[in-house]
């Protein structure tokens, strides 16, 4: 726990990955731990208290059937008989007896009487030189952990849909669906232990504007449901019980935010170019055929980045082609003439399948993901091929394949998408002949042979954040080692000319769509190494064109040589900093 800014304040710092500020209730979701203590209860308490035991019990038992039928349907019966065990403990009388018999006995609260019995039955399982048996030890920790919430009044499962008043969300993880899930109006905001700033959850975070905080170690334990926070998204802090002093502090911070919103709605119809006349492409990253508004009101000129395999990770079916078609179709044909990149299915790594039975694997961000999961699974990539050629009919429709890392790769897709292009000409069903097809520069290989991959694309798109986790190995979820995510790690700069090099010798352009792209004090960088076209999240766009009517173009390649020619990445970040702040102070006062 980081100092209090004013007495009486709990101030937990984190890492800032969506910026505005929020006030609210907590609400604690996942699993929280929870401090069991124990009530002493009068005769008449102790027999309501065995009443709402049972209650508990019977909504544990909705509960599991529900999990229990969700996974059977999606993965399989064998997988949904799991749960059968956790009802066996529920049904359990021994257990439950004993439990009754405690509350009775000792008069003692529901929470205290089921977690000491059960703890004990579980520890005592546990202790068998037996697998079955220590398995069976887990299912009663985990059926405890439910009914305890329940007796709690605390959710069990993170759903996000059927919230019913606003609150700042905590909680150990979120995932990237968990996140899609998010009603707007009653999440407004939210903070996880875990997570870094281009964990998916936090790119989610920033596409739905909501002001979030990721790594904060134990917040979810150390904060509680009901408390009342400040959530501030701009330094990654949260403040429970904050005093007035630090409400009227954070007033003059919002304020200022709403004079910056101000300068950036002057400057929405304006063109990106530097104060040099240089022009600079801004588009957007999108994750869901309803983004298409925000990319419209945030002046970009198009879709750098669809993050399509959010069509499968927040439903719990895998769409159709015509489903899919619907859904390109709807944003090609409201952002025409506008290209809108459509990047094929990106599956894997933090975007877990919940209804494909995909094992389980060591390092998933090394696995079996993106163009490798679609060249294998056939059919699941026809079904988009086939789509996004359809949807190429209806305005400017450009593809690309995320993950390449060879040569091979690359032949065999492009080489699927003339077999279902002749597919959809025998068919009569039309289709854009010229449709653009690029390639993700997201691992290092593909940068070192970036010359062998133009000659075959129309484009590249950088994607920063996994190029950065690949090349310095760090994983880009793992807050312990996010002070080693360096962005301007002189490895990840020379990997990005030798990319843009590769793209000029061939004629091709090159965007960046990773989070790089969308942080003001890369862009000047971004540009002066010679990127054509820069990719964010909506909301960020305006900042980014801010920023570029600011700055100078012989500024910009200076800044590039420099880094292009420095040994430490903190001096690269510092000089960038430095430009940045100097070119367009205003962006910034809300940062310390
Ligand atoms: C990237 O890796 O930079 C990128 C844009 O793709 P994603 O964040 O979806 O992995
Ligand atoms: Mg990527």
């Amino acid at each position: 726990m980081a100092e209090p800014l004013h007495k009486g304040e709990k101030v937990l710092r984190g890492i800032p990955v969506s910026t505005g500020v929020c006030r609210g209730k907590i609400l604690v979701v996942g699993k929280p731990q929870h401090t069991i203590a124990k009530t002493q209860l009068s005769e008449a308490e102790s027999l309501e208290e065995v009443n709402r035991l049972e209650r508990a019990l019977v909504q544990t038992r909705h509960e599991i059937l529900e999990v229990q039928h969700k996974v059977s349907e999606a993965m399989g019966a064998s997988e949904g008989s799991i749960f059968d065990a956790h009802l066996l403990v529920l049904e359990d009388r021994t257990l439950i007896d004993e439990v009754v018999r405690m509350i009775t006995g000792e008069k003692v609260n529901a929470e205290y009487a089921f977690h000491q019995v059960a703890e004990r039955y579980a520890k005592t399982l546990a202790a068998i030189e037996d697998d079955y048996l220590r398995e069976r030890a887990s299912d009663m920790r985990d059926v405890t952990g439910r009914v305890l919430n329940n007796l709690f009044g605390h959710p069990n499962d993170v759903d996000l849909r059927h919230l019913t008043e606003p609150c700042i969300v905590i909680s150990h993880d979120l995932t990237p669906s968990n996140t899609a899930q998010m009603d707007r109006s009653k999440v407004v905001g939210f903070a996880t232990d875990i997570g870094s700033k281009t964990s998916h959850t936090a790119i989610m975070a920033r596409s739905l504007r909501i002001p979030a905080v990721v790594g904060l170690k134990s917040a979810s334990q150390e904060i509680q449901t009901g408390q009342y926070a400040l959530l501030d998204g701009f330094n990654g802090i949260i403040i429970v019980n904050p005093t007035d002093q630090t409400l009227f502090e954070y007033g003059q911070l919002i304020r200022k935010q709403v004079t910056l919103e101000e300068k950036l709605r002057d400057i929405l119809s304006k063109p990106a170019v530097t104060l040099d006349g240089h022009r600079v492409f801004l588009s957007a990253n999108i994750e869901q055929a309803a983004d298409t508004q925000s990319v419209i009101e945030s002046g970009a000129e198009g879709v750098g980045l669809f993050r399509t395999e959010y069509l499968y990770i927040s439903r719990d079916h895998l769409p159709s082609e015509e489903e899919q078609y619907q859904a390109y179709r709807q944003v090609v044909t409201a952002l025409k003439p506008n290209a809108v990149v459509i990047r094929t299915f990106d599956l894997g790594g933090d975007k877990f399948l919940s209804h494909l039975q995909v094992p389980t694997e060591m390092n998933p961000f090394l696995g079996w993901r993106a163009i490798r999961f679609c060249l294998q699974e056939r059919d699941i990539f026809r079904n988009q091929l086939r789509a996004i050629l359809r949807a190429s009919a209806e305005g400017n429709v450009k593809m690309m394949y995320p993950m390449i890392s060879g040569l091979d790769e690359l032949n065999q897709a492009n080489a699927l998408v003339e077999d279902y292009k002749a597919q959809l000409r025998n068919e009569g069903v039309p289709f854009d002949e010229h449709m653009e097809i690029g390639a993700m520069i997201e691992i290092p290989s593909a940068a070192l042979i970036a010359d062998t991959l133009a000659k075959r694309v129309k484009f590249f798109s950088i994607g920063t954040n996994d190029l950065i986790q690949y090349s310095l190995a760090v994983d880009r979820m793992n807050e312990k080692i996010a002070h080693l995510y360096e962005p301007t790690h002189p490895a990840i700069l020379r990997l990005i000319k030798a990319t843009v090099d590769a793209a000029r010798r061939n004629n091709i352009r090159v965007a960046v769509c990773g989070e790089m792209a969308g942080d003001p004090v890369m862009a000047p960088l971004l540009l002066g190494l010679g990127v054509d076209e820069l990719s964010a999240a909506p909301p960020l766009v305006p900042q980014i064109k801010f920023m570029v009517r600011r700055i100078k173009t012989p500024e910009a390649l200076a800044l590039a040589e420099f880094a292009l020619n420095c040994e430490s990445g903190s001096e690269i970040l510092a000089r960038c900093q430095e430009l940045a702040h100097q070119s367009a102070p205003s962006l910034f006062e809300n940062v310390p």
